[in-house]
């Protein structure tokens, strides 16, 4: 295969990384989204969407492309190997249709994980097997009785001669009524504590007739094609070999692999952010008032480079907890609920600001802007599923003393042991190694190698502006965060006992979110400082002084608007990257839009 793959400066050889051979491909199947003709444009997913449902040839083409071998690791034959690449894999579907992203099976890669993880060889290789071969498997979590709060899941699995005997129900399972199996969370033991519940993989096809119903389907705002649905259960037998992994496991199970989920999750929605800003660009480039073009009013030109560098924020933050997987896993508790926390929140906050830029055609079904409609009511869905963001925050509250002490504090004090990053952590095209299920940990014990590289990078920057007025802003920005890391550490260390819980106050959860914005800052750093040579814009201190402006801003201690020259240069990339068909995040990918074909897909 001798094609090449466009990105912003470079041609890269796609040789050298299959799985960006894969982006490549799916994209060049999604084809022009803005041509009616093409029977997976936005015309027809949004056809689809006013019929609720899942575009028939967008799952056609899917099943063609395979999609179901990306959830399966390499080992077992399928062709996971890196959660970022998985990431960006799944972000090209995203730009197109959230739906198809969910219904086709986003949540097949969620039910395998427990799979990989604690199933034994034989269920390992059903699995794979069925998800390499174009079946579903689901996750069968939520009952709508307990919501978050697994630890009273009540769908019990009472042991009986040869098995198990199910009795209760799931709801809003996605795709429950038409896979071939599930992994199913139910209880096993009465007694309360952690080890009630166990992980069961049943065969939803070989299920007893009377036992099992799965007919229910639930009506949803947006991603409206998805096929969410319930199973109920009575006395319906199960055979013991369904036990995934040890009785009474499940939950730590869980706590694990959601780590992975919530890494990579982040990192996917990022398309629908792309696609809401490519749409009120070209409309802000259409729309005339007062004789020149919306987008040359000054504060619609903030809104959309704002937007912009919000997008290369979210994109740095979660390739760096993707990659965090594979390089720092034993750290990936906190981590993983910080990014699933802060990127669906900036992401709706540009959604709800783009969508006032966009004005009455931000909620007009039909024309030529019809598409942000849609991705502004599947974007909230999308955020809230699987963990909304006060779940996110109440993981990290408990962890936060801890990560001051251990981790914080011998970084802001420059102690020779300080854990920092290594920097392959931000070198987005470095190899990764395997990775490792069973290096995940229920916490961090304190560890939390990422904001170490802040005081450090903040140390270098301000030698370096001595020399480089152009780090000059971005030196003192990183100084000014690395005293915010100094005062959540002394407000984290205060914190009252109950504050340390999951049932923490108000005061915590501004802690947590602070800490997910310096974390952030960290990851947007790390990428600038290890671009090199190989994309000009991303080693330009341009958009890390931008990214961290906006973050600044958040934090509150500044709240500057971008400088006007900045705002002008911002837009030009952004405005571009438009013109040649590539993607608005950190990798600037070539598209298979019908402008400029011909630029956006090299042959
Ligand atoms: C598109 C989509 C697909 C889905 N697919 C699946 C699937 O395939 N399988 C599956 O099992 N489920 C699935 N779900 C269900 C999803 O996982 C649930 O929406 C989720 O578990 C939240 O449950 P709940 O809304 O009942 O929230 P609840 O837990 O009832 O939360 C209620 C409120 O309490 C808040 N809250 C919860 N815990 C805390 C805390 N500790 N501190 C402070 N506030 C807190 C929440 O943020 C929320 O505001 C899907 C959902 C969607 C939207």
């Amino acid at each position: 295969m001798t094609d090449l793959l466009t990105t912003g400066a470079t041609r890269l050889p796609v040789e050298s990384d299959a799985a960006l051979e894969r982006i490549h491909r799916l994209e060049s199947l999604l084809g022009d989204p803005d041509d009616p003709d093409n029977p997976l444009g936005l015309r027809a997913v949004l056809d689809a969407d006013e019929r609720g449902e899942l575009l028939p040839e967008g799952e056609r083409a899917l099943a063609r492309f395979g999609l179901g071998a990306e959830f399966v690791p390499a080992a077992l034959g399928g062709r996971f190997e890196r959660a970022d690449r998985f990431a960006l894999l799944m972000r090209s579907l995203f730009r197109r249709d959230c739906s198809l992203g969910i219904g086709h099976g986003i949540t097949s890669f969620i039910a395998g994980l427990p799979v990989w993880a604690d199933g034994s060889a034989e269920q390992r290789r059903r699995v794979a097997e069925l998800l390499c071969g174009g079946g579903r498997v689901v996750a069968a979590y939520t009952e709508l009785d307990h919501g978050s709060d697994f630890a009273r899941v009540s769908l019990a699995a009472r042991p009986a001669p040869g098995g198990y005997l199910l009795d209760g129900g799931k709801q809003l399972v996605n795709n429950i009524g038409r896979a071939e199996a599930a992994v199913l969370f139910a209880r096993t033991d009465d007694r309360p504590g952690s080890r009630g519940h166990s992980h069961l993989l049943i065969d939803l096809e070989g299920l007893p007739t009377g036992r099992a119903g799965r007919s229910y389907r639930y009506a949803t705002s947006g991603v409206r094609g998805c096929l969410l649905g319930g199973i109920g259960f009575e006395d319906c037998p199960v055979p013991a070999d369904t036990l995934l992994g040890q009785e009474g496991g499940a939950m730590e199970t869980v706590l694990k692999v959601f780590q992975v989920t919530r890494c990579v999750l982040p990192g996917v929605v990022v398309g629908v952010g792309d696609t809401q800003l490519r749409t009120v660009l070209a409309f802000a480039g259409e729309r005339r008032l007062y004789g020149g073009p919306v987008s040359a009013l000054p504060l619609s030109r903030s809104v959309l480079t704002d937007a912009f560098v919000d997008l290369l924020i979210c994109d740095a933050l979660s390739m760096v907890a993707a990659r965090s997987l594979h390089l720092l896993p034993e750290e990936a508790s906190v981590r993983s609920a910080a990014v699933k926390y802060l990127v669906p929140k900036l992401l709706q906050d540009n959604s709800y600001r783009l969508g006032v830029l966009l004005g009455a055609r931000s909620y007009v079904r039909q024309g030529p802007y019809a598409g942000f409609q849609k991705a502004a009511r599947d974007l909230p869905v999308v955020a809230l599923a699987h963990a909304s963001e006060a779940v996110c925050l109440s993981n990290i509250v408990p962890q936060l003393p801890r990560l001051a002490e251990r981790a914080w504090r011998p970084a802001l004090d420059r102690a020779r042991d300080a854990p920092a990053a290594p920097e392959t952590l931000f070198r987005l095209h470095d190899p990764l190694p395997e990775l490792d299920f069973s290096r995940l940990e229920l916490t961090t014990h304190g560890a939390d190698s990422l904001t170490g590289v802040l005081p450090a990078l903040a140390d270098e920057l301000a030698r370096e502006a001595a020399h480089r007025p152009e780090v000059a802003e971005l030196a003192a920005l990183a100084a000014a965060f690395t005293d915010e890391l100094a005062d959540l550490a002394r407000r984290a260390g205060s914190l009252s006992p109950r504050d340390r819980t999951l049932v923490a106050g108000r005061p915590a959860f501004l802690l947590a979110e602070r800490y997910a914005l310096l974390l952030a800052v960290a990851a947007c750093l790390g990428v600038w400082r290890a671009a090199g040579t190989r994309d000009p814009f991303l080693a330009d201190p341009l958009w890390a002084t931008a990214a961290l402006r906006r973050l600044a801003e958040r934090l509150g201690p500044r709240r500057d608007p971008q400088p006007e020259p900045v705002v002008e240069a911002l837009f030009e990339e952004l405005d571009g990257r438009r013109r040649d068909a590539l993607t608005f995040d950190l990798f600037r990918t070539g598209l298979a839009t019908r402008a400029v074909p011909a630029k956006g897909v090299d042959r």
